[in-house]
């Protein structure tokens, strides 16, 4: 029996079942208001049968929100928010709204005026120094909570989030490395507990008695100085007294070295959290971060770890999340990898969220996906690449019949090598779902064939196809750099592919995601392996310090060079900084504007700054990028009348991209 699907209850407020959408930034609100896309995203998460959404965060005021935020500091927000309810609610769905304030973490550009703080100390986010608020100001943001609050419940939301994690202004209140002041509001513990407890009460006093309240915290800030869960667990007793529901933990601060949402992340890595707070107190508690499908979810909370599970990117990816699952088919759930490519990394850019693998996230208010097709084509796709089953996918859906020949003996192309490194492993898992997708929909895909124009075109010819699409990928590039002498050349590409013909010295010409990528692969074997990890702490075999340096060194010694200035710069901002760091912990060298000249049999010749020098090396490894695969299309074009290009084959770029203009061109015709 399902306990992640069974109904329970937040305070007075019955939920269907107990997986709830946790807040995310959307960047869907220019304006502050609601509509369409907004509502329209919303609704179909609520029809994919998911308890409770928690919609946000919501501005409660101007200098502390963000790009693209819902406001709620004004009352003429009210009318458009309370169509959101309505389309949330018509679909068996609650909805709360989170009420948020950044504080040091808002930026002064776009709001036009200074962020502010407990203390005047710099965002590492921003790069701004906030101004101290004055005691005054302090109790003028406490009102704008809780006018905030009295809004939403106006509108019909059915509670209120109040955002005490991830750095932002409570969480700046609550720890010393941000609140350093000698008022009421700063000092010890509980002094600094004063402005997140009076931002609680006032809440309180405005919604009355029974309107549920949860409050989000970190479960541990992560930030050296600042909370662990101690003092966490003492903020959330607290909270309880004060008359809070439920405790949504969340890990830790914006400004963390330790990572929370990249693909490296191991799923359910911060379910203890919540279960360190669950033991504190008697409210229920919310597990979040990575807890990416309903098995994991379901085990989380039969260990007792927590009460509810919290999930956003997993929706945003696969909003029938929660309807597949209580059907019994968990397979066909389009999963989030954690690449982060159209959400968190469309954050920082103040871009609108999206989705790698879900082209209609965002969408839902312009496309109709499920229509179908007025006419039924036989449709040939060459290549079984992300690309080409994406677009095979879709067709078949819209009620096309299609076949792809595929080259090779195992569909997925790219998404095999972007799954080799360290930590990246969910690529794998997209690349399954799509497989599985095309196998049930009835895809029928043909394994190593290898087309040419003359077996297309005679396909064609014969009525068997009629349109063609070319999906066939890329290549990666080998530069025209003399070579000479006995040094091992590879291509990365070989090297993720399984290819471990590497000597001890390597060299990496191209320091982009790939060269990054194959670096950190290559470092990491060697290195003591999880399971002799987990035995020799076990029984205290080594020193912390010991075990240390052997998971992060092995034997090879490894340079990446970089033409251009910087390392990893197509990296999307989210994850390349955490990458940066593993280069580092496994010293492995970086050398950006180092041009190589030519390979020699004892290693390269670079150029940098002016002047040459040789490198020695055994092995040169070249992760240059990559030319499309196209010959197959320009040798059909003008000949077949229905034909396209789509994918790596059209240009190489980012998986996001590819699978997006593979849905595109699906949804043509
Ligand atoms: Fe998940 Fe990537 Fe989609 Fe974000 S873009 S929801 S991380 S799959």
């Amino acid at each position: 029996m399902s306990i992640l699907f069974s109904p329970a209850q937040i305070g007075t407020l019955q939920l269907r079942n107990r997986l709830v959408m946790t807040p995310m930034h959307l960047g869907y609100s220019p304006k502050g208001e609601v509509n369409d896309q907004l509502v329209e995203f919303y609704r179909a998460r609520a029809r994919g049968g998911v308890g409770l959404i928690v919609v946000g965060g919501c501005g409660i005021d101007r200098i502390g929100n963000a790009f693209g935020m819902i406001q709620l500091d004004d009352d003429r927000f009210i009318p458009g928010l309370r169509r959101l309810v309505h389309a949330v609610q018509a679909e068996g769905a609650k909805i709360a709204s989170q009420l948020y304030q950044a504080g040091r973490y808002a930026h002064s550009v776009p709001n036009g005026q200074p962020s502010v703080a407990p203390s005047p100390i710099a965002s590492r986010l921003t790069g701004q120094i906030p101004v101290e608020l004055t005691e005054e100001k302090i109790a003028e943001i406490i009102e704008s909570f809780a006018n905030a609050a009295i809004r939403a419940q106006t509108a019909g939301f059915d509670g209120v989030e109040i955002l005490a994690s991830a750095g932002y202004l409570i969480s700046q209140f609550l720890s010393p490395l941000t609140n350093q002041r000698t008022d009421r509001y700063g000092g010890d513990l509980e002094a600094r507990m004063t402005f997140g407890i009076e931002v609680i009460e006032a809440v309180r006093v405005a919604v009355g008695t029974d309107y549920p309240i949860i409050v989000r915290v970190a479960g541990n800030d992560f930030m050296p100085g600042s909370h662990t869960n101690t003092e966490s667990r003492a903020f959330c007793q607290a909270l309880e007294k004060a008359g809070v529901n439920a405790i949504n933990v969340t890990g830790g601060w914006h400004e963390t070295p330790v990572p929370q949402l990249t693909m490296n992340v191991p799923p359910g890595a911060y379910a203890y959290l919540a279960h360190g707070i669950k033991q504190a107190v008697s409210i229920p508690v919310i597990a979040c971060n990575r807890i990416n499908t309903p098995g994991l979810a379901e085990e989380i909370l039969q260990e007792g770890k927590a009460d509810f599970i919290g999930m956003a990117r997993p929706l945003l990816a696969d909003p029938e999340l929660p309807n597949k699952a209580m059907s019994g088919h968990p397979e066909q759930i389009r999963p989030c990898i954690g690449c982060n490519q159209g959400c968190l990394d469309n954050v920082f850019r103040l871009k609108p969220v999206s989705c790698l693998v879900n082209a209609e996230a965002g969408q839902e208010a312009v496309l109709a996906p499920s229509s179908h097709s007025q006419i039924t084509e036989n449709i040939l796709v060459i290549g079984a690449g992300a690309a080409g089953m994406e677009f095979a996918r879709v067709s078949t859906g819209r009620g096309h019949k299609v076949t792809i020949w595929e080259e090779s003996e195992r569909s997925g192309g790219q998404l095999a090598l972007a799954a080799a490194p360290p930590g990246r492993k969910d690529f794998l898992y997209f690349g399954n779902y799509l497989a599985n997708a095309c196998l049930e929909l009835g895809v029928t895909i043909q394994y190593n064939v290898k087309a040419t124009p003359e077996t297309i075109l005679s396909a064609v010819e014969e009525g068997k196809f009629d349109r063609v699409v070319i999906a066939t990928g890329a290549r990666p590039i080998t530069p025209s750099i003399p070579l000479e002498g006995r040094v091992e050349v590879l291509q990365a590409w070989d090297v993720l592919a399984g290819c471990r013909k590497t000597g001890q010295n390597i060299i990496i010409v191209g320091g982009g995601a790939v060269g990054v990528e194959t670096a950190l692969l290559l470092a990491e074997s060697g290195t003591l392996d999880n399971e002799t990890l987990r035995f020799l702490m076990l029984q205290h075999a080594e020193t912390e310090k010991e075990l240390y340096r052997l998971i992060t060194q092995a034997s090879k010694k490894i340079t990446v060079l970089e033409m251009v200035k910087g390392i990893g710069r197509d990296i999307g901002p989210s994850t390349r900084w955490s990458m940066l760091a593993d280069l580092k912990r496994h010293k492995i060298k970086c050398l950006d504007e180092t041009t190589v000249l030519d390979v020699r049999s004892d290693g390269v010749l670079v150029e940098s700054a002016g002047s040459q020098k040789i490198l020695l090396a055994d092995t040169v490894i070249f992760a240059v990028g990559s030319y499309s695969q196209n010959e197959l299309y320009l040798a059909l074009q003008g000949k077949i009348e229905y034909l396209s290009i789509i994918g790596d084959a059209a240009k190489p770029r980012k998986a996001l991209d590819a699978i997006h203009e593979a849905y595109s061109e699906a949804i043509k015709f």
